[in-house]
């Protein structure tokens, strides 16, 4: 069966894109493979009328609401290919089976490379985060270390004093200029230049002298890299951010291949699932008008 548009990644910004095409009574395709980015993190805040919900929940609840709409059909599994052009792509899946779509739209979101710092990674989106507006505010003004990866977390150090006492490690990845220090300071940041040991604890961190310093919770600014290898394996066009690499789009969310779309944290910056919900509508949107209107 031809799908209209077969929909790669099946998470907040996938399912947004493909309920609008839905409620166009088009044929949509949803594939897969349940990793979302926030599957580490219990709670999920900032989304209007969801704050505070279980990210899965709120996943859940979408596609329940989604396999309502009699087009949508849904394949749980990883896309490990796509060939064809504009109204005649196909899609395979790691298990071999094939899809037609007239349009691919990947929403495959990115996955979080995090500093290579002992324990820090089995306590990501527990006591360990990158967005300050997620997770910030349940630490209740605690005292708060940023750990460093590079140049992005110069910048996390001097906002996360609005939500708790800062402690800036720049643990070998960072060397601070003169008006760094000076704007630091001013914003009352403590600086630690020692590297760290390891994390112990909930978020306490052992420095390389034995100094044990214990936090609130900690950031970091994890480096951002597409979840998927499908974007660059088909060619379309990356672009780097200062968060990582994205997807390159038109403000119509269209990749460097005709045909091709592109949504989520897979294709803008910065990250979270309002962002991810609104591009995802705004994609499903552009996708139907090219569906409606080919030659615009
Ligand atoms: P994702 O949710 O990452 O979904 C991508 C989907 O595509 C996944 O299901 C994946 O399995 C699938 N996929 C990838 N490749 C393929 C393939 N080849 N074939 C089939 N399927 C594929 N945001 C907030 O707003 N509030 C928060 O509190 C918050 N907390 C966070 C905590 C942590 C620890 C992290 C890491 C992120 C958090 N975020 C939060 C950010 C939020 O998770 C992302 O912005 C959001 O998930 C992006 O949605 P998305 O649909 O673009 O991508
Ligand atoms: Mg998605």
């Amino acid at each position: 069966m031809q799908h209209d548009v077969i929909v790669i990644g099946g998470s907040y910004a996938g399912m947004a894109a493909a309920l609008q095409l839905l409620r166009a009574r088009r044929r949509v395709l949803v594939i897969d493979a349940g990793q979302r980015r926030n599957r580490f993190a219990a709670r999920s805040h900032g989304f209007l009328g969801q704050d505070g919900a279980d990210p899965g929940e709120i996943a859940r609840t979408a596609r329940a609401q989604l396999q309502a709409y009699p087009t949508l059909d849904w394949v749980e599994g990883t896309a490990s290919a796509a060939t064809g052009a504009k109204d005649g792509f196909s899609v395979t899946l790691a298990d071999g089976a094939g899809h037609a779509g007239r349009r691919i739209l990947l929403a495959t979101g990115v996955s979080d490379q995090l500093p290579p710092v002992a324990g820090l990674a089995e306590r990501w989106g527990r006591t360990v985060f990158h967005c300050p507006y997620c997770h910030g505010y349940e630490l209740d003004r605690g005292r708060i270390g940023v750990i460093a990866t590079g140049p992005m977390s110069l910048h996390q150090a001097k906002l996360l004093p609005e939500w708790g006492e800062v402690t800036f490690f720049t643990n070998e990845a960072l060397t601070l200029d003169p008006e760094d220090r000076q704007e630091l300071t001013r914003r009352q940041v403590t600086i630690e230049e020692m590297p760290i040991a390891r994390i112990s604890g909930d978020a306490d961190v052992v420095m390389r002298d034995g100094r044990e310093l214990a936090f609130a919770g900690l950031f970091t600014a994890s480096r951002c890299v597409p979840a998927s290898p499908l974007a660059a394996e088909i060619g379309c066009e990356m672009m780097e951010t200062p968060m990582g690499i994205q997807v390159q789009t038109s403000s119509a969310k269209e990749t460097s291949i005709p045909g091709v779309y592109a949504c989520g944290d897979a294709a803008r910056v910065p990250h979270s699932v309002s962002l991810a919900v609104g591009d995802g509508a705004w994609a499903g949107a552009q996708l139907h008008r090219s569906l409606v209107w080919p030659d615009d």
